[in-house]
């Protein structure tokens, strides 16, 4: 028992020692749907600049109407496994237009992205294999590849000498397969990958390319592909994953889209395919519905693309120190954690909702305020948001 006891005791001094350093996160509670504006719980209406509903399609009529009929016509769930009785007509239809809308040949649906990533390199790669990594990919690769036996190496971010160096290593030590994995766009920096060059180095070397497309599926690229259409490198990745909880309409659900052995066999191992359930059918239509809404028209992303550049101009006219760029994700570096939560906190009570970024989420020293862009803004409501970076900007002495 007093082990049991100093367990609990140790828990509790963790989250001490979180708050001492001013690294806890807070959750605040929103009362309404994802918008260009919403209500948190104490009623105040503010201006939503953190939500990855990049094309507002978090809340779109077409979409929310096309949830309500795969509702009727397909139930609420499916108690199963794909490959038990878990798989509709739907299921098929959203993969085959996801590889479609992506120029892949076969697309395999999961229940979030986090579970792709978790379910790729152990199924694809063994100990003879390597696999070479962004020093600044998201978690969920990082733990994938952790799950694999494949030899691991680790380039510089972006940087595309190391990355040569780090192909020439596992050539070196003798690897069977190789695959390169990145981020298409870094969540943090709003930074893209130089997939055309990584293209090039790769096919150099004999290696994979793979990317993980959750802050570009949608909207990057002129038909909002993503960052291989931003980059000109459409049909020459050899894995891409991404998820449904983004840009393409924000409820959950992730996907892996390769060549259609890949698929085949990601659909026989891939323990969080085979072990998690399946995607909801309302999810799974609305989906279906954001792609048609995408293919359309090219209307979304053409006017987050316009949001992006105002915003960005009037934070530099500002004087703020934000990271170069052209993605929506736009950061604001502060570097000090305490000072990024109190200009979160300070534009909040201005009626601008942001969130501050610090360690573990950036590195130690590196904390920030992410602001994200979404089609749903008008101009009036970005320059709203711009006067008052503008006013707690300077009584916090950053500008
Ligand atoms: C958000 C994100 C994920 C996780 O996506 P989910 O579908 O929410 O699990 C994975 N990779 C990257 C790069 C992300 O930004």
């Amino acid at each position: 028992m007093p082990n049991a006891q100093a367990f609990y005791a140790s828990i509790r001094d963790e989250l001490q020692s979180i708050r001492d350093a001013g690294l806890y996160k807070n959750e605040r509670v929103i009362a309404t749907p994802q918008g260009a504006r919403v209500r948190t719980s104490d009623g105040r209406e503010v201006i939503n600049l953190c939500a990855n509903n990049y094309l507002g399609l978090s809340s779109h009529p077409r979409v929310i109407e096309a949830a309500h009929d795969a509702l009727r016509t397909h139930g609420f769930g499916l108690s199963s496994v794909r490959f038990i009785c878990g798989t509709q007509d739907l299921h098929k239809t959203l993969e085959a237009r996801l590889s479609a809308f992506l120029g892949t040949e076969d697309t395999i649906l999961y229940g979030s992205a986090f579970d792709a990533n978790g379910g790729l390199f152990e199924t694809l790669l063994g100990a003879e294999d390597a696999v070479i990594s962004d020093a600044l990919n998201h978690a969920s690769i990082i733990d994938g590849i952790r799950l694999s036996r494949a030899r691991r190496y680790r380039y510089q971010h972006n940087d595309m000498d190391d990355l040569r160096a780090q192909l020439e290593q596992a050539r070196a030590d003798g690897a069977r397969y190789t695959l390169v994995f990145s981020d298409g766009v870094f969540s943090m920096d709003g930074t893209v990958a130089r997939l055309d060059q990584m293209r090039a180095l790769c096919d150099e070397y004999g290696a994979l390319l793979g990317i993980d497309e959750c802050h570009a599926t949608g909207f990057m690229g002129q038909r909002g592909r993503g960052t291989h259409e931003a980059r000109g490198v459409v049909g020459k990745i050899d894995i891409i994953t991404g998820t449904l909880g983004k840009a393409l309409g924000g409820a959950s659900g992730g996907f892996t889209s390769a060549r259609k052995e890949v698929v085949a066999l990601l659909r026989q191992r891939s323990r969080p395919y085979l072990f998690s359930n399946t995607v909801a059918p309302a999810i799974v239509g609305a989906s279906i519905a954001v792609l048609d809404i995408l293919e359309g028209s090219t209307e979304l992303r053409d006017r987050l693309e316009r949001n992006t550049k105002f915003f960005r101009a009037g934070l530099d006219q500002l004087g703020f120190d934000v990271k170069a760029g052209d993605h929506p994700i736009i950061p604001i570096m502060v570097y000090d954690a305490d000072k990024a939560q109190q200009l979160a906190q300070r534009l909040l009570e201005l009626g601008v909702y942001v969130v501050g970024f610090f360690y573990p989420v950036v590195p130690r020293g590196q904390a920030r305020i992410r602001v994200q862009m979404s089609a749903l803004h008008d101009e009036a409501t970005l320059q709203a948001a711009l006067d008052a970076f503008g006013q707690a900007g300077r009584e916090l002495g950053l500008i």
